[in-house]
């Protein structure tokens, strides 16, 4: 009886770790998932002057609009 009790238990737990490997497996998996929005969509704008396209934050804004440039804004 106590050697088939104790193999009964070896068994349990070697099932309770693999469950519990299992389980960290699929979380590093979903975790690795997850972040993949690296390239954040940058927010073009178009200069009135010259018509190009350039990314907002090398752009020069005033009243009337965006420009490439200072000497398109004037
Ligand atoms: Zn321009």
């Amino acid at each position: 009886m106590g050697p088939l009790c104790e193999g009964e238990l070896s068994l349990s737990q070697l099932i309770l770790i693999l469950g519990i490997i299992g389980l960290f497996c699929l979380y590093f998996l979903f975790k690795r998932k997850e972040p993949k929005q690296e390239k954040a969509s940058v927010e073009m704008i178009k200069c009135l002057t010259c018509g190009v396209n350039i990314p907002k934050s090398e752009a020069v804004g005033s009243k009337e609009g965006w420009f490439c440039s200072e000497e398109h804004r004037s």
